[in-house]
């Protein structure tokens, strides 16, 4: 039996853990942290007496390799989709609306669209140019707003509508984004029907999940080290490679898979290139900002507020995580992407101007009495989208004959998401079985 050693618990080392144990591997899977989950984790809060997540996950019906690998683990139960896209969105003092019809294509937005009434009509008519321009490849060094404006979008539309999907998919501005990414990513989430558009949100805390992930990947064999930092990894031959641990003792493998985020790579190999290339990809923060309060404010289970200093979603957690409703007050999971605007401001300045936003959407809120809030920053939350990144990601992830990278950040074609690292660990696992670089996930022809 070949014996692989996966280094790094989150999804992406996951996922590459167990296709490689379902095919012949003998898998040791390795994680500095004592839980699993990476970038993707869980708290006790004891002021708010809840489980909070380090950011609200919100799935796509088109993020198909997480649903499959998680149905092959037992685990489906763990993700709710709702039947069809319905979000609310505020902005100037009116709400508008983002659902699907189950018309075929980009056509499953074209009512909410045609109604939508935070954009003129003028702009809702030019909608349309861009929406055709979006079926084709942009280049990769322009900005999506650059590639906007060149497709008939005002820049109130951008701000209105444009801004906070992309913010919401890429964790970057249109002006900051990727044309290639963007315009991509509207084509897997947007484009295709309205069952890929479809949110799908999380039925228990991302800390639970994983540890479910991790009793599954054990039930099947993996052999999971939790705490244990790997220091360095040495391709001895191209069938061998030598681990080292922080402690001092040494694992010896056929192979190795380093699913650890880019900045982190160089610190692991000899060779300074190309890790230094990957690094040069840089991290996007979110800021995620928790509101308990006195009395049920009666908000939507998820909504958008595209007024104020960029665009924020809501999440009622209770209603999210199955609760009953105003257990012990409302707890709103106020999500903040592209956040770096916001760093550096003092957390209760933040909490307040986000709470300040909430009650201008939800009267309730107005009312109700804020009894706690809790700011938790992720700084490097995902990679930078920003143009240029596509040439950085690698597709093929093989650093050398025995080892291969895998991460949120290769290139998979996906943005940085659970989505992006589950397919990376399985294009990195095929890789070790000797499959040439391409889609070695569920949609794969
Ligand atoms: C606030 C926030 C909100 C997000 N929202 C969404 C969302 O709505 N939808 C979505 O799909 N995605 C979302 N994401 C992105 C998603 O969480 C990531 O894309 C995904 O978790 C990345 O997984 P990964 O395995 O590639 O990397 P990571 O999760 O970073 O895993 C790498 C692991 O390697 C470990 N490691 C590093 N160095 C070593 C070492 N030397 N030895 C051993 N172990 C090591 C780390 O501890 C870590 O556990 C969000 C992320 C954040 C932070």
């Amino acid at each position: 039996m070949r014996r692989a050693v996966v280094v790094g618990g989150g999804w992406a080392g996951l996922s590459a853990a167990w296709t490689l144990a379902h095919t012949g591997w003998a898998v040791v899977l390795l994680e500095r942290r004592p839980v699993l989950g990476g970038r993707a984790f869980s708290f006790w809060d004891p002021r708010a007496e809840r489980v909070l997540d380090n950011g609200q996950h919100v799935l796509l019906g088109a993020c198909t390799a997480v649903r499959s690998w998680l149905r092959s683990l037992g685990l489906d139960a763990a993700i709710r989709f709702e039947p069809r896209l319905d979000l609310p969105v505020f902005a100037d003092g009116f709400w508008g609306r983002l659902y699907s019809r189950p018309w075929p294509g980009g056509l499953h937005l074209l009512a909410a669209l045609a109604g939508y009434r935070l954009l003129t009509p003028r702009e809702r008519l030019a909608l349309g140019r861009a929406a055709r321009g979006l079926a084709r490849p942009a280049p990769d060094a322009m900005s999506f707003r650059t590639w906007l404006l060149d497709h008939g979008q005002s820049p109130h539309a951008i701000d209105r509508f444009w801004d906070l999907v992309v913010t919401a998919v890429l964790n970057c501005r249109a002006d900051e984004a990727s044309a290639a990414l963007a315009t991509q990513a509207f084509r897997l989430g947007l484009l295709r029907g309205a069952e890929p558009a479809r949110l799908g949100f999380f039925r228990w805390p991302l800390g639970q999940v994983a540890h479910r992930i991790g009793k599954a990947l054990e039930g099947a064999g993996i052999r999971i080290r939790l705490g244990t930092a790997v220091k360095a990894v040495r391709a001895v031959t191209p069938a061998s490679v030598q681990v080292l641990l922080d402690d001092g003792t040494e694992l010896h493998a056929d192979a190795a898979v380093l699913a650890v985020p880019p900045d982190r790579i160089g610190a692991l190999v000899e060779t300074a290139e190309p890790a230094k290339h990957w690094q040069s990809l840089g991290w996007s923060p979110i800021v995620n900002v928790y509101l308990l309060y006195d009395r049920p404010v009666d908000a939507p289970p998820v909504f958008a507020l595209a007024d104020g200093e960029g665009s924020a979603f809501v999440f009622d957690r209770d209603h999210l995580l199955g609760a009953p409703p105003g257990r012990d007050g409302s707890l709103l999971a106020v999500s903040l992407s592209a956040a770096r605007s916001w760093l550096g401001r003092p957390a209760a300045q933040l909490a307040v101007s986000v709470a300040e936003g909430v009650a201008r959407a939800i009267p309730a809120a107005q009312a109700a009495r804020l009894v706690y809030w809790r700011v938790v920053w992720q700084r490097r939350a995902t990679f930078w989208a920003r143009p240029g990144c596509e040439t950085i990601r690698p597709v093929d992830p093989r650093w050398h004959p025995s080892v291969v990278v895998a991460g949120d950040w290769t290139g998979t074609g996906w943005p940085a998401s659970l989505e992006s690292a589950v397919r990376s660990g399985q294009a990195a696992a095929a890789c070790l079985n000797g499959l040439p670089p391409g889609d070695h996930g569920p949609n794969a022809a």
